[in-house]
C-alpha cells in the first residue's frame, strides 16, 4: 500500500511519501520538487509539468493551464465565462454541458473533460511518486480548497479515478496544513485543557483560504474556515499584465491581448517581477525582447508602485480573517498563533496585514510551498495499515449548510430540512426517519447559495426505493442514512424500511406516527422543528478521527444499533424486521460509469503512446549520441586501435548518417533507429573493444602477477621450514608451487604476444581470459594455504589472562601471511582481499547481523511516528 500525498494546485503541484523516516516531499525528473499544473498536447504524444511549461510560448494554443476550477463548472457558469477570454487555449462543452478543454492532439481536435485532464496531470504525479518508492502508487490523499462544493469534490474524485488512483482522502487544504502543523507538536494542550487555536492563512496562486483550527493532545477540531476564492496570487499578477499593456500601448503602439504569445510571456515576466519586489523594494526592471513584431520592450516598477495598484486586492485580505473569528467565536486574543502558507504569502504586503489584523508576528514554521502535500501524506499514513502512525483525530466542518427537500403528504406539500449546518463536524452521519407507503425522493442541496462560491446550488437527486406500506395498510417507518463523508462529499448512504411486526393479541404500539407522512430528524432538533422527529446518532469522535473509511462500516453498523434503541425502549413489546432499501442516486452531472470506464481505457491508451513516442525519441536520440561520440573519439582516443581505411569508412557512413537524421530520418518509426544504430555499432563496436581490451588488460594481468606473486612467497616461506606453515600438507603445497609455476608461464607468454600485437587487430589474449585465469588460481591455491592452524589447549587461567585461543593477539591472526578462512562469496582478486579474518559464526546470525536486518523494520516505527503517548 502506498503512502502518499498529492497537493493539485491552480498553478503548482507537490508530491510528498511516507518512507521509513519520515514524511518527505519528493522530486520530479527534473530533480525539482514543483511540478507545474500545465498539461501540453503534441502530434504524437502529451507533456506534462515543467515540459509542458517549457512549451507554453511555443505551444500555447495547446498548452493547457490554469484549469483546476473548471472542476465541475458548467461552461455557461459565469467563472468560466469571466475568465475565458484571457485563455490562451479554447474552452468547448461537453456533451453534459460540462467545461471541455479543445486542443490539437495526435493531430486531430480533441475535446478533454476537466476530469481528464486533471488525470493528466495526476499521471504525472503518480509517477513522480512511483520513481521516488519505486513501487506502484495507488492509494493517496489528494488536496481540493476547503470551499470546493459536492460537485466539485466529485468531479476530482472521478479524475483519481481516471488516473488509476485510489484517493482515500480528499482532503482540505488547510485541514491538510493544520496536521502538518499539529501532528508534530509535543506541547499541546491535555484534551480536557482549554485547546490552542490556531488561524491558517493560505494564499495560493488562484484563492485565499482561511481556517481556524483548536489544538488538544491528539486531535485536532476545524472550527471554522473562510475564504475569498477570487483573491490569489493570479489577481496580482493581473495588476501588472494590465499596467504593462497600458504602458506598451502608449510606449510602443502593441496591444499584447491582441497576440496570445506576447501575452502568454507578459504573464511569465510579471509574475517573475511580482517575486522580486517581494524581496526587494527598489524599481526593478521588465524587459522583453521581440516582444511584438519584432520589438523588444522595457517597463519598471517598485514595490511601493505596486502595492498603490493593488490596493484593491489587498483590502480583502482581512475580511475572511474577521469571518472565521467571528464563525468560532473566538477573540484576537484567543489565537495562539498565525502560521502562513502559499506561495502569495510571501507578499509583504499581504503579511504586513494579516499580522496587523492579528497584533501578532506571523509564524512560517512550516514550509510554505509542501505543507498542504505534506499533510496529506500525514493523513494518508494514518489511514494506511503499512504505518504506525501516532494517533491523531482530525475533525473537519461542512463549508456550507445542506438541506434536504421532499415531497411528502399529501396535506404537507414540500418538506425540507437543513440536515448538516455550517461549520457541522465531517465527517460525519445521521439517521432520518421518515413515515411513507411508497418510493420518495430526496433533493440535496446547498441552503445558502449566497455564501457559495458556485452557482449550482443543487448537489443531488435521491430517490429511496421499494418502501411498501405496513401489513395494515399503514405508512411504513423508514430510517434514512446521511452523511458527509471523509472526501466531504454528501450522499444518502443507506436507508431501511422498519416493519413492525405484530406480537399476536396486541395491537402495533406506533400508531402515532402511522397517521402521519413525514419525517424525523434527531432527537435535539426534534422540539425546535415542531412535527420533525426522529434518531440521528452522530458518528461520534470515532468517525471524525482521520480513520475515514475504515472505520466506516463498523460505525455505520454501530450507528444503527444505536438508531434502534430509543424506540425498543419505549415499546418494548413492539418486535421489528429492518429491510435495506435500495437508493437511486442522480448527482448533479457525475460522470456516468460508461463514461468513467471510456475516459480510463482512453487515459490508458494515452500512457502508452507516449510511452512509444518516448521510446522511438530515445531510439533516435541514441542514434545521434552514438554518430557524435564516435565521430569525436574515431579522431582522438580510438585512432590507435583503427587502421585508416577502416576510419575513412567508419567515418563517412557516420557523417552520412548524421544527414539522414535530418532529412529522411527526422520522422521514423522506433525499429528503424534501433536498425540503424546496430548498423553503425557493427563497424564501431569491434574498435570499440579493442579499446577497451588495451584499457583493461594492464590491471588484469597485475591482478595476475600480484597473486602469483603471494603464492610463491608462501611456497618459498612454507619450503624454508616457517613455522607458522608447518601445518599445511606437503602434498598440496608441491600442487600448489606447480600450479603457480604454471600460471606465471602463461602469463608472461601472453604478454609477450601481446606487446607484439597490432593495436588495430584483435588482441592476443582477452581479458576475462587474464581474469578467468586468476579466478582459478585462487579457487585452486587459496584452500591449500588458508587451511586454520589446529587449536592448541591451553590452561583455563592462561586462556581468560591471555584472551583469544593460542594466546595471540586478535590483529596479529590477521596479519599477512597467516593462514585464514575465507569467506565462500569472496573473490579476492589481490592480496588485501585473500586472507581476512575468521569468521566466528555465520554472519547473518550474529546479534549485530540480526540487528541490521532489523533496521528497516525498527525505522518504519520510528518513523516520525512517534511514541504513543
Ligand atoms: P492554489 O493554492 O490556488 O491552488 P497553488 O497551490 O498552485 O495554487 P502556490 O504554489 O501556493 O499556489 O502559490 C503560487 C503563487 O504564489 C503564484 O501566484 C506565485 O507567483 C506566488 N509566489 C510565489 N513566490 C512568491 C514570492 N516570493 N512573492 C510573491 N508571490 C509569490
Ligand atoms: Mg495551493
Amino acid at each position: 500500500m502506498s503512502v502518499v500525498g498529492f497537493d493539485l494546485g491552480f498553478q503548482s503541484c507537490y508530491v510528498a511519501v511516507a518512507r521509513a523516516g519520515g514524511i518527505e516531499t519528493v522530486a520530479n525528473e527534473y530533480s525539482d520538487r514543483c511540478t507545474p499544473s500545465f498539461v501540453s498536447f503534441r502530434p504524437k504524444n502529451r507533456s506534462v509539468g515543467a515540459a509542458a511549461k517549457s512549451e507554453v510560448v511555443s505551444n500555447c494554443k495547446n498548452t493547457v493551464q490554469g484549469f483546476k476550477r473548471f472542476h465541475g463548472r458548467a461552461i455557461s457558469d459565469p467563472y468560466v465565462q469571466s475568465v475565458k477570454s484571457s485563455l490562451v487555449y479554447d474552452l468547448a462543452e461537453m456533451p453534459s454541458g460540462a467545461t471541455g478543454i479543445k486542443v490539437m492532439y495526435m493531430e486531430e481536435e480533441k475535446v478533454f473533460s476537466i476530469e481528464q485532464i486533471s488525470a493528466m496531470l495526476l499521471t504525472k504525479l503518480k509517477e513522480t511518486a512511483e520513481n521516488a518508492l519505486k513501487k506502484p502508487v495507488n492509494d493517496c490523499v489528494i488536496s481540493v480548497p476547503s470551499f470546493f462544493t459536492d460537485i466539485e469534490r466529485r468531479s476530482v474524485m472521478d479524475a483519481a479515478q481516471i488516473a488509476g488512483l485510489n484517493c482515500l482522502r480528499l482532503m482540505n487544504e488547510t485541514t491538510a496544513v493544520t496536521l502538518a502543523y499539529g501532528i508534530y507538536k509535543q506541547d499541546l494542550p491535555a484534551p480536557e485543557e482549554k485547546p490552542r487555536n490556531v488561524v491558517f492563512v493560505d494564499l495560493g496562486h488562484s484563492n485565499f483560504q482561511v481556517s481556524v483550527c483548536a489544538f488538544n493532545k491528539g486531535k485536532l477540531k476545524i472550527l471554522a474556515t473562510a475564504f475569498d476564492s477570487a483573491l490569489g496570487g493570479k489577481e496580482f499578477d493581473e495588476v501588472l499584465v494590465s499596467h504593462f499593456c497600458e504602458v506598451f500601448g502608449q510606449k510602443y503602439k502593441l496591444d499584447p491581448r491582441t497576440k496570445p504569445r506576447a501575452l502568454v510571456r507578459l504573464y511569465q515576466e510579471c509574475e517573475k517581477l511580482k517575486r522580486l519586489m517581494s524581496a526587494n523594494c527598489s524599481d526593478l526592471p521588465l524587459n522583453i525582447e521581440c516582444f511584438m513584431n519584432d520589438v523588444d520592450v522595457t517597463g519598471k516598477m517598485n514595490r511601493a508602485q505596486f502595492e498603490e495598484m493593488s490596493a484593491g486586492l489587498l483590502s480583502r485580505v482581512e475580511a475572511p480573517l474577521q469571518s472565521v473569528l467571528e464563525q468560532a467565536k473566538l477573540k484576537k486574543e484567543d489565537i495562539y498563533a498565525v502560521e502562513i502558507v502559499g506561495g502569495a504569502s510571501r507578499m509583504p504586503a499581504i503579511k504586513e496585514r494579516i499580522s496587523k489584523f492579528f497584533g501578532k508576528e506571523l509564524s512560517t514554521t512550516l514550509n510554505a510551498d509542501e505543507a498542504v502535500a505534506r499533510g496529506c501524506a500525514l493523513q494518508c499514513a494514518i489511514l494506511s495499515p503499512a504505518f504506525k502512525v501516532r494517533e491523531f483525530c482530525i475533525s473537519d466542518v461542512v463549508p456550507f449548510p445542506i438541506s434536504l427537500k421532499w415531497s411528502s403528504a399529501v396535506e404537507e406539500g414540500l418538506g425540507d430540512c437543513e440536515v448538516f449546518p455550517k461549520n457541522h463536524a465531517a465527517p460525519f452521519s445521521k439517521v432520518l426517519t421518515f413515515y411513507r407507503k411508497e418510493a420518495f425522493p430526496l433533493e440535496a442541496y446547498y441552503s445558502d447559495p449566497k455564501g457559495l462560491p458556485h452557482p449550482n446550488a443543487t448537489i443531488g437527486h435521491f430517490v429511496v426505493q421499494k418502501v411498501v406500506p405496513q401489513a395494515s395498510g399503514e405508512c411504513s417507518k423508514v430510517k434514512v442514512k446521511v452523511r458527509v463523508n471523509v472526501h466531504g462529499v454528501f450522499s444518502v448512504s443507506s436507508a431501511s424500511l422498519v416493519e413492525l411486526l405484530k406480537p399476536e393479541g396486541e395491537e402495533p404500539m406506533d400508531t402515532d406516527h402511522n397517521d402521519k407522512n413525514k419525517m424525523q430528524v434527531d432527537q435535539e432538533e426534534q422540539k425546535a422543528a415542531g412535527d420533525v422527529t426522529g434518531d440521528a446518532t452522530p458518528e461520534g469522535d470515532d468517525m471524525t478521527d482521520g480513520t475515514g473509511q475504515n472505520q466506516a462500516s463498523t460505525e455505520e453498523s454501530k450507528q444503527e444499533k444505536k438508531a434502534e434503541q430509543p424506540s425498543q425502549a419505549k415499546k418494548p413489546k413492539v418486535k421489528t424486521k429492518t429491510v435495506e432499501l435500495p437508493i437511486e442516486h442522480k448527482p448533479e452531472w457525475q460522470l456516468s460509469n460508461d463514461t468513467l470506464n471510456l475516459f480510463v481505457e482512453n487515459e490508458g491508451n494515452m500512457i502508452m503512446q507516449d510511452k512509444l513516442e518516448k521510446e522511438r525519441n530515445d531510439a533516435k536520440n541514441n542514434v545521434e549520441e552514438y554518430v557524435y561520440e564516435m565521430r569525436d573519439k574515431l579522431h582522438g582516443r580510438l585512432e590507435k586501435f583503427v587502421s585508416p581505411a577502416d576510419r575513412d569508412s567508419f567515418s563517412s557512413k557516420l557523417e552520412a548518417t548524421e544527414n539522414w537524421l535530418y532529412e529522411d530520418g527526422e520522422d521514423q518509426l522506433k525499429q528503424v533507429y534501433i536498425d540503424k544504430l546496430a548498423e553503425l555499432k557493427q563497424l564501431g563496436q569491434p574498435i570499440m573493444e579493442r579499446y577497451m581490451e588495451a584499457e583493461e588488460a594492464p590491471k588484469a594481468f597485475a591482478d595476475l602477477g600480484k597473486q602469483i606473486q603471494m603464492y610463491m612467497k608462501l611456497v618459498g616461506a612454507y619450503k624454508a621450514k616457517d613455522e607458522q606453515y608447518a601445518h599445511l600438507d606437503e602434498l598440496e603445497m608441491t600442487r600448489v608451487e606447480k600450479q603457480v609455476g604454471d600460471a606465471m608461464a602463461w602469463m608472461s607468454d601472453k604478454m609477450n604476444q601481446q606487446s607484439k600485437q597490432d593495436p588495430t587487430k584483435e588482441p592476443a589474449v582477452r581479458v576475462f581470459e587474464v581474469q578467468a585465469r586468476t579466478k582459478e588460481l585462487y579457487t585452486s591455491c587459496n584452500p591449500v594455504v588458508s587451511k586454520p592452524k589446529p587449536k592448541v589447549e591451553l590452561p583455563k587461567e592462561e586462556q581468560t589472562a591471555n584472551g583469544p585461543v593460542n594466546g595471540q593477539p586478535e590483529a596479529e591472526e590477521a596479519g599477512e601471511g597467516t593462514p585464514a578462512t575465507v569467506d565462500a562469496e569472496q573473490e579476492p582478486t589481490d592480496s588485501a582481499k585473500l586472507f581476512s579474518r575468521p569468521v566466528a559464526s555465520s554472519p547473518s546470525c550474529s546479534s549485530e547481523n540480526v540487528f541490521r536486518s532489523n533496521r528497516s523494520f525498527f525505522s518504519v516505527f520510528l518513523f516520525l511516528f512517534l511514541p504513543k503517548t
